[in-house]
């Protein structure tokens, strides 16, 4: 096979060492042009040396000191900023994996897609606000966008293109997160710890907090709908608690594909570093036996709203699917700074989704734009909250 050349955003995270772990398991030749982390310059470095990259990039400029001290004496080239993300996305590659996490990703993902090749899509966020934009970009650039989240990458290795028409429905499963069998009472006490520690995936804080609201969930049914162009009302989700099949679709006929596999993202990412050839995983492997049996149950809709507001924002449109997700992104990071209790997550986004600021979206720039002052609505929203409990307390 010719020699591939690859970048990682957001290499120093859950997805990008995964990434550089099949990577390395490769007998192929590949070439690191650029990787990129947001703080962590010490990981960062050290991947770069390893996997002599051409390009280390730092997005918080506070760092970039650290990072140049620390491949001082290489040949390994830096940058910071938003400007260096963006320019590392544009660096010439066949296959560039977008792990980046939040609306962060945006920009450089859309820089990946304009250069051609193959895009390798973590990075759910801006599928979510600008999917349609996204994927405009990759048929105008002629780039092949391989989904790598585990449900879409299943429903992507067992759909049939020429039978699309057939498809009745795509079946996204779900474990429903460490919080699957609590009670309200309990999920209102829920701290953070608690919250991350998810049953079968180890990942990055802010998808773990989402698998625990199942916020994951209701964003995936938005990032299916845009991958698959598939009709909102065929997307169910189906609560899995073993993550063994990762998803499913249904054709007329009443077959059922199902892709499985073991709780373990280098299946997902050695299928996207290969296709259309297979690769070797050097991850986990499933073993029925000791597996036993796979379960299955409904959803609940009321412990996990979540996932019908994802329906009403798909048939609001765009604006509400960026606010749904600008919202999260706030929400989710004042309840793992103690600001919002693990319920008021849920509160706060329904709250800024209903009463979401109006706006153009047509372009990324707007998008980018529209999400800051969703940002901005929230942050102020979470403050009220703040107030008002205080006074709540203060009467007691
Ligand atoms: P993570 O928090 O572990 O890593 C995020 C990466 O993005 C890091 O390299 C970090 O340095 C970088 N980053 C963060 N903020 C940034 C910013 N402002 N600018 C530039 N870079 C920034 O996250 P993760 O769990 O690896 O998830 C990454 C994406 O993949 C998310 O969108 C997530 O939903 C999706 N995803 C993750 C998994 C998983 O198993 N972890 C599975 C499916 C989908
Ligand atoms: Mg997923």
């Amino acid at each position: 096979m010719a020699v591939k050349n690859i970048s990682i955003l957001g290499s120093t995270g859950s997805v990008g060492k995964s990434t550089i772990k099949v990577i390395q398991a490769q007998k192929d030749n590949y070439n690191i042009q650029a990787i990129t982390a947001n703080t962590n310059w010490k990981l960062l470095a050290e991947q770069a040396i390893l996997l002599k990259a051409k390009r280390a990039v730092i997005a918080d400029e506070n760092y970039f000191e650290d990072l140049k001290k620390a491949l001082a004496g290489t040949d390994i080239e830096i940058a910071a900023g938003e400007k260096g993300l963006v320019e590392a996305a544009a660096m010439p590659a066949d296959w560039i994996m977008a792990a980046i996490v939040g609306m962060a990703g945006l920009k450089p993902l859309m820089v990946a897609i304009e250069q051609g090749g193959v895009v390798a899509i973590a990075n759910k966020e801006p599928l979510v606000a600008a999917g349609a934009l996204v994927l405009d970009a990759a048929k105008k650039a002629g780039t092949i966008i391989l989904p790598v989240d585990s449900e879409h990458n299943a429903v992507f290795q067992v759909f049939e293109t020429d039978n699309k028409k057939s498809i009745e429905r795509i079946i996204l499963t779900a474990s429903g997160g460490p919080f699957r069998k609590h009670s309200l009472e309990d999920m209102a006490k829920a701290t953070p710890e608690q919250a991350l520690a998810h049953p079968n995936w180890s990942m990055g804080d802010k998808i773990s907090i989402d698998s625990a609201t199942m916020m994951n969930k209701a964003l995936e049914i938005i990032e299916a709908r845009h991958l698959f162009d598939i009709e909102p009302h065929k997307i169910e989700v189906m609560i899995h608690p073993q993550s063994v099949i990762h998803s499913m679709v249904e054709y007329s006929d009443g077959s059922i594909l199902a892709q499985m596999g073991a709780s373990d993202m280098s299946t997902p990412i050695t299928n996207v570093l290969g296709y259309p050839t297979r690769l070797k995983t050097p991850g986990q492997k499933l073993d029925f036996i000791q597996m036993k049996r796979l379960d299955f149950e409904a959803l609940d809709e009321e412990r996990f709203p979540s996932i019908r507001l994802a329906y009403d924002c798909l048939k609001e449109g765009q604006e509400a699917c960026i606010a749904l997700n600008a919202a999260n992104e706030i929400a989710v990071s004042s309840f793992l700074n103690h600001k919002i209790a693990f319920l008021d997550i849920y509160k706060v986004v329904l709250n800024n989704v209903k009463n979401r600021p109006s706006g153009l979206v047509d372009t990324i720039e707007n998008i980018l734009l529209y999400d800051k002052s969703v940002r901005k609505q929230t942050e102020s929203y979470i403050v009220s909250l703040d107030s008002n409990s205080a006074n709540m307390a203060a009467k007691h």
